[in-house]
Order: structure tokens, then C-alpha cells, then sequence
């Protein structure tokens, strides 16, 4: 892995030196369809249907026949066709039939005339326009051709998934089992919330973001609370990790000083590396293999622990829970103030986008400290601010990257 002169890993190679090792691990089953929202697709699903299944009309208003049509000259309505009623019964030559929106049209409709299109004077009905051939038609297979990939393997389903299969009326979906993660935080200093802080203590607040986004991925969490900075209890907790769950996260213990104690466990229980990234915040972040389970240690700052985990878990985890994963779109904003950034870090720096007048454009939301919490709550995307680049001053363009399904 490409380590520079600098000693920091850019985020890219470290991104891609892990995804390189990791593999979906989930088996799959088959689950009712209401029972799968979330859940990832083990395989393609094709569709055993037509979409639609018949021709029908888009459309209130009159199926017609081309060659009936003289300009100025009624036509007689002959019947009607309601969605779920096909029209039954002769079509005579002359004739128009009623249609409503999702009704099946008659053998020999070329076209559904727009009711608005129409003057009716009785069962006598008038059209004011010629129609096209074909229009308001839907035909039959034009969504969706039968045995057609619908969706591809590895699709996270959502809400707008659910409607899809159901109107291909399929019943149970093939879906992975979700996987299952462990976290604990580390640090003496740590309280959970509820008790009180004696002087130096603080409340654990990392375990509460990481366990809300696994939530978000659909992950089952194994929450091993706080654990103190002691080797004995730490040992524990990973060995109890590393049995019990797919993958654990750590957060806290990676940062030098600390590393060594955590480093010193782990190379006895596993493989692991201890990176500094080339991002801010973020520099300390541990990889690597258990005996069973993948291993992320994140940093002890809250804003490093919620960045890295986005950035680098995310799409970690998704390749091993066997998800397609696509980063969220990065935009180009106008930077409305300037922004302060030295050389040598890719910055994911907290910012507020806003429509201006000239486009797009950003603001700070004040401190970028990594311990700065609150910044990260104000902010609705990333400021993404290249390794090499300096200050920028306003006006100066720059990358956003709106915050996606996990921090929204
Ligand atoms: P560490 O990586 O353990 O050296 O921690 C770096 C900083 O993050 C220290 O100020 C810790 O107190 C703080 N920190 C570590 N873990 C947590 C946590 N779970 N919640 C809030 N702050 C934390
Ligand atoms: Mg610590």
C-alpha cells in the first residue's frame, strides 16, 4: 500500500487495500416480501410478468378505431371499459368505447382520446382533434419485458423497490442474512449517558453515532458498551467480538500513545494495521483480521470516528454484507467565505450548502476541530478539499459532497 514520503496513506489506497481483501460472508434466505425492506438482493430477480401485463389505456376517454374517424362526424359509444372490467361484446364499425385509466383496451383500439378532447351529446360523441396512432396507449411489456433483470443482486431494498416487485407479484425475495457487528468504545474516561460524570470524565458518544448508522446499513448490532483502558478487559471484549459477531468496530485506542497498548493485543489476537490516513479529520485508523472477524478500529474524536466510519467502514461493510455501493454525487459549490486548510490532508471539512444566486454555494460551519461536535450536527454535506490545496478564498469553487442515507 502506498505509504509517501509524508508516512500518511491517502484515502483512496486505503479504501481500496481493504476492499481488495473482503468478500460477502452473508448466506442467504428467502423472506416475504413486506419482511425484506432493507434487506440486500442474494440474487438477480427477473421479471416473470409482462409490465403491463396488457395493453391499457393511459388515460379517462374514448378508445377509437383511426378508420372510423371522419373530421366533424360523431361517433356512437358502443360501451365500456373500467380498469379491472374489460369491455365485453362487439365493437361495431362507427363506434367509440368509454375507457377509464387502467382499463384493457378493446381488440383494435389504435388510440385513447382525452376526455377533454371530447364533446359528448348523449351517447353521440364528438372529437375535436385527430389522434395519433398509439397515443394513451400503454402497451404491453413496455415497463418491463418478461424475464427482464429488474434488479441486480446486491440491491439494498428500499421503499421504492417494494411497489416494483409487488407489481411483478413477487411474493418472497432471495435476501442476505444482515450482518452482524460488534462495537465497543475505549476509554477510561467514558461514561454512558444516564450516570453521572465524575471530574474528567465524559459521556461515550461515539457508540451512539456508529450504532445509529449501522441501523441505517441494516446491520445487527452487538453493543459491548464502554471498556476501560485495561488489557485484561479489552482482551475480553475482542475475543467475545470476534466470536460472537461478522465484524467489530472500535472506536478510541488507535491514536499513537495509545496505539501501542491496543497494537500490542491485537497482534497477538490477529493481523492488523495501524494506518495514518492522509484525511482530516481522521489520521488514526486500524484494519485488519481476527481469528474470525474483520476488524475497524476508529479514532477517539467524534467527528474522525463519524468521518472515517462514512468514508471507509461504509463501503467496507457494504461489500461484505454483498450490497452495491455507490458514493454520493460530488457537486461543485462556490465557496461564500473563506475557508482555512493547510497542505498535506484530504479535508472533509463540515460545511452548509445553499442555493445562492450565482448556483450553488458553501459555507463553513464554524470550528473544524475533530472534537467539535456540534459542527458536524449544523452541516448538510462534506467540503471536500483536496490533499495539496492551500486556504481558499471566497468565491474560490470547490467539491461538496451532500451528506447521504447514512449521516442524514
Ligand atoms: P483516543 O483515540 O482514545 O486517544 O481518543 C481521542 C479523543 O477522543 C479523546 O479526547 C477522547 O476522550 C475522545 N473520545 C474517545 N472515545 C470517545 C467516545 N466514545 N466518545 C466521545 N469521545 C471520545
Ligand atoms: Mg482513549
Amino acid at each position: 500500500m502506498g505509504f509517501d514520503t509524508s508516512g500518511l496513506l491517502p484515502l483512496s489506497d486505503a479504501l481500496q487495500g481493504m476492499l481488495e481483501q473482503l468478500a460477502c460472508s452473508c448466506d442467504s434466505e428467502q423472506l416475504p416480501l413486506p419482511e425484506a425492506l432493507g434487506r440486500v438482493l442474494a440474487s438477480d430477480i427477473a421479471s416473470p410478468l409482462a409490465v403491463p401485463p396488457f395493453d391499457n389505456s393511459a388515460m379517462d376517454g374514448y378508445a377509437v378505431r383511426l378508420a372510423d374517424l371522419t373530421a366533424g362526424t360523431p361517433l356512437i359509444m358502443a360501451g365500456k371499459a373500467f380498469a379491472g372490467q374489460p369491455y365485453q361484446g362487439e365493437w361495431p364499425a362507427g363506434h367509440c368505447v368509454r375507457i377509464m385509466t387502467g382499463a384493457p383496451v378493446p381488440a383494435g383500439t389504435d388510440a385513447v382520446v382525452m376526455q377533454e378532447e371530447t364533446q359528448a351529446d348523449g351517447d353521440r360523441i364528438t372529437f375535436l382533434a385527430q389522434p395519433e396512432p398509439g397515443q394513451n396507449i400503454r402497451r404491453a411489456g413496455s415497463d418491463i419485458g418478461k424475464g427482464a433483470c429488474v434488479l441486480p443482486a446486491g440491491t439494498r431494498l428500499t421503499p421504492r423497490e417494494m411497489p416494483l416487485l409487488a407489481s411483478l407479484g413477487v411474493a418472497t425475495v432471495p435476501v442476505r442474512r444482515p450482518l452482524k457487528v460488534a462495537i465497543f468504545s475505549t476509554g477510561d474516561e467514558l461514561k454512558p449517558v444516564g450516570t453521572p460524570l465524575a471530574h474528567g470524565d465524559i459521556y461515550d458518544s461515539n457508540r451512539y453515532g456508529v450504532r445509529a448508522m449501522l441501523a441505517r446499513m441494516g446491520c445487527n448490532c452487538l453493543d459491548l458498551g464502554i471498556i476501560p483502558d485495561d488489557p485484561a478487559q479489552l482482551r475480553a471484549a475482542f475475543i467475545r467480538a470476534d466470536e460472537e459477531a461478522d465484524v467489530l468496530i472500535t472506536t478510541g485506542g488507535v491514536s499513537v500513545g495509545e496505539a501501542d497498548f491496543t497494537k500490542q493485543l491485537l497482534d497477538e489476537l490477529g493481523e492488523i494495521g495501524f494506518w495514518k490516513l492522509a484525511i482530516k479529520p481522521g489520521k488514526p485508523f486500524a484494519f485488519g483480521r481476527l481469528p474470525r472477524a474483520w476488524f475497524f478500529g476508529l479514532p477517539g474524536n467524534p467527528v474522525s470516528a463519524m468521518v472515517t466510519f462514512d468514508q471507509l467502514v461504509q463501503p467496507a461493510l457494504a461489500k461484505l454484507a454483498g450490497q452495491r455501493f455507490e458514493r454520493p454525487l460530488q457537486l461543485q459549490a462556490i465557496a461564500a467565505e473563506p475557508l482555512k486548510k493547510s497542505p498535506g490532508r484530504l479535508d472533509f471539512q463540515r460545511g452548509i450548502m445553499s442555493q445562492g444566486p450565482n448556483g450553488l454555494e458553501v459555507r463553513s460551519t464554524g470550528s473544524q476541530d475533530s472534537a467539535v461536535f456540534s459542527s458536524l450536527s449544523r452541516a448538510n454535506c462534506y467540503i471536500v478539499l483536496e490533499r495539496e490545496r492551500g486556504r481558499v478564498a471566497a468565491g474560490e469553487t470547490v467539491t461538496v459532497e451532500p451528506f447521504g442515507g447514512l449521516l442524514l
